[in-house]
C-alpha cells in the first residue's frame, strides 16, 4: 500500500483553495486504497505563525479530511535530513554557495542555462576562494546538476517536463531547504502520491531527480503527481487572505457551516454533496474540472 499526504506550511489559517487542495489529495489517497499522511513543514520558522497548525487540523477535521498517521513535524526531523546531506556531499554531489540574491541577478547567464536558474558562479570555486568567502559569509548549498531533461507523470497535466537546476539543498542558515526536505520525507514515509496545487508542478521534475539521487531511479519512478488546479478571486488573481471570507472561521461568522463549505467545494469538484466518504467510490480524475474555480467569498465579510 502507498500513501498520498498534504503537507501544509503553518504560516496561518488554511483558506478554501487549500481545503479544495486537501480534499482532493484526500479523494486521490482514499479512492486508490492508499494510506493518508498530515506532515507539517515547518522549517521556515520565519513563515511559521503560532497556533497555525493547531487552527489548520481543526479546519481540515471539519469538513472531513481525516488521516492515518500525522507524521513528526519537519523541525523534528532535522537529523534524518542531515543523513541525506551527508550523504550527497559524500558523493561530492553537493557544493557550497556564497551568493546573495543580487549576485545571482547580477550574474552573467551561460545560454544554455535554463531561465531562473542559478548561473554556477560558486560552482568551480577553488578551496581557497571558498576558504575566503566563508569568512564573508555562511554558505548555502547546492546540488550539482547537468541540467538533465526529467519527466514526471502527471494524472492531470500529463507528462511534465522540466530541466533540473542547481537547487539549493541547504540554506545558508543551516536548514535544509525545502526540496531536499520533502524528497526525503515522502519517500521515507512511503508517499508515492503527491498531490498538490498546480503552482508547485515545475518542483517535480527537480524533487524527482534529487529522490533519484538519493533513493534509486525506482524510487523515483514510482510516485504519481496531480497538480490540481488553483482557487482564484473575481480579479483572476490566486485567492489570498485579503480577499475577505475564505477561512474556514471567516466563513462560520457570515453564516456558513462547515459542512455548507465541504459542499461548496464537493460542488466546483462536481462531486455529490455529503459527507467525503460518498465521493470516494466514483472518484474520477479524468472528470474533474481542469480550469481554476473562481471564489467570491459570500458578502458580509
Ligand atoms: N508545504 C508546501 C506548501 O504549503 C507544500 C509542499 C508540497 O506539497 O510538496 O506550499
Amino acid at each position: 500500500m502507498g500513501a498520498g499526504r498534504y503537507a501544509p506550511s503553518p504560516s496561518g489559517e488554511l483558506h478554501v483553495g487549500n481545503l479544495r487542495t486537501a480534499m482532493l489529495a484526500w479523494l486521490f489517497a482514499r479512492s486508490t486504497g492508499r494510506e493518508f499522511i498530515l506532515r507539517v513543514e515547518d522549517l521556515d520558522t520565519a513563515r511559521t505563525a503560532a497556533g497555525a497548525e493547531e487552527a489548520q487540523i481543526r479546519d481540515l477535521a471539519a469538513i472531513g479530511l481525516t488521516f492515518d498517521t500525522v507524521s513528526p513535524r519537519q523541525s523534528e526531523r532535522l537529523p534524518v535530513y542531515a543523513e541525506a546531506l551527508s550523504s550527497l556531499r559524500d558523493r561530492g554531489l553537493l557544493y557550497e554557495c556564497f551568493c546573495t540574491r543580487r549576485d545571482i541577478l547580477d550574474a552573467p547567464r551561460a545560454p544554455h542555462t535554463p531561465p531562473g536558474a542559478y548561473p554556477g558562479t560558486c560552482r568551480h570555486l577553488s578551496e581557497a576562494e571558498r576558504a575566503e568567502r566563508r569568512q564573508h559569509r555562511p554558505a548555502a548549498w547546492r546540488l550539482a546538476t547537468e541540467h538533465e531533461t526529467v519527466t514526471v507523470q502527471d494524472t492531470l497535466l500529463g507528462p511534465v517536463t522540466g530541466q533540473v537546476d542547481d537547487v539549493v539543498v541547504q540554506r545558508n542558515d543551516g536548514t535544509p531547504a525545502y526540496n531536499l526536505a520533502v524528497v526525503v520525507d515522502d519517500h521515507l514515509s512511503g508517499v508515492d502520491q503527491v498531490v498538490r496545487a498546480d503552482d508547485l508542478a515545475f518542483s517535480s521534475p527537480r524533487q524527482a531527480h534529487l529522490r533519484g539521487l538519493l533513493y534509486g531511479p525506482e524510487a523515483a519512478a514510482e510516485v504519481q503527481y496531480a497538480h490540481v488546479p488553483l482557487v482564484i478571486n473575481g480579479e483572476s488573481q490566486r485567492l489570498a487572505k485579503r480577499d475577505g471570507a475564505v477561512t474556514l472561521s471567516r466563513l462560520h461568522d457570515v453564516g456558513l457551516s462547515s459542512e455548507r463549505v465541504r459542499d461548496l467545494l464537493l460542488d466546483s469538484l462536481r462531486l455529490p454533496a455529503g459527507p467525503l466518504a460518498g465521493a470516494v467510490d466514483g472518484f474520477d480524475p479524468a472528470a474533474l474540472p481542469r480550469e481554476p474555480w473562481v471564489f467570491e467569498p459570500p458578502a458580509g465579510a
